[in-house]
């Protein structure tokens, strides 16, 4: 936990770069795996099924843990909302550092970095922030 940046400059360095292209690189080497997922504490995103019985006598509906970077995680009945790793990797970062903030007040991310640890490609959720930001950000590593 020792990555710190200012984050109001942060947010805004973000928040100012959605469609820089930039957000090829991580995408390019995203594998869609889901690790980065599965090992955060935060994260809470599920997805749900029906089923039933031939009969429909017995008929459930399950909630299931699901993870944004899955290729289908955005598909609804007539298309994927998401269908690029771009859209899924910038949907995963946004929703952790920015979109938390202001949806809830508190940030989506607590810095424990087992993303990191587990990405099969060593992509980093903080190097947008420094990418994007630059020096102005401050950002120590
Ligand atoms: S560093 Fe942030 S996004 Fe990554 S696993 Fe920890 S809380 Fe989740
Ligand atoms: S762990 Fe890495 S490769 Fe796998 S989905 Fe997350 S960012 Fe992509």
């Amino acid at each position: 936990m020792s990555k710190a940046f200012d984050l109001k400059k942060g947010l805004r360095a973000l928040n100012d770069n959605y469609d820089h292209p930039y957000w090829e690189e991580p995408a390019d080497r995203c594998l869609s795996c889901g690790n980065c997922i599965n090992v955060c504490p935060t994260c809470f995103c599920y997805r749900t099924t029906e089923e039933s019985t031939v009969d429909q006598a017995v008929t459930a509906r399950t909630r299931q843990w699901d993870a944004c970077q899955n290729k289908d995680f955005a598909a609804v009945h007539g298309g994927n909302f998401r269908p690029e790793r771009v859209d899924r990797i910038r949907q995963w970062v946004y929703h952790k550092i920015n979109w938390s903030i202001e949806q809830y007040g508190v940030s989506g991310c607590v810095g424990c970095g087992r993303c990191v640890t587990w990405c099969p490609t060593a992509i980093d959720i903080t190097e947008p922030v420094w990418r994007l930001g630059g020096k102005d950000i401050g950002f120590r590593a």
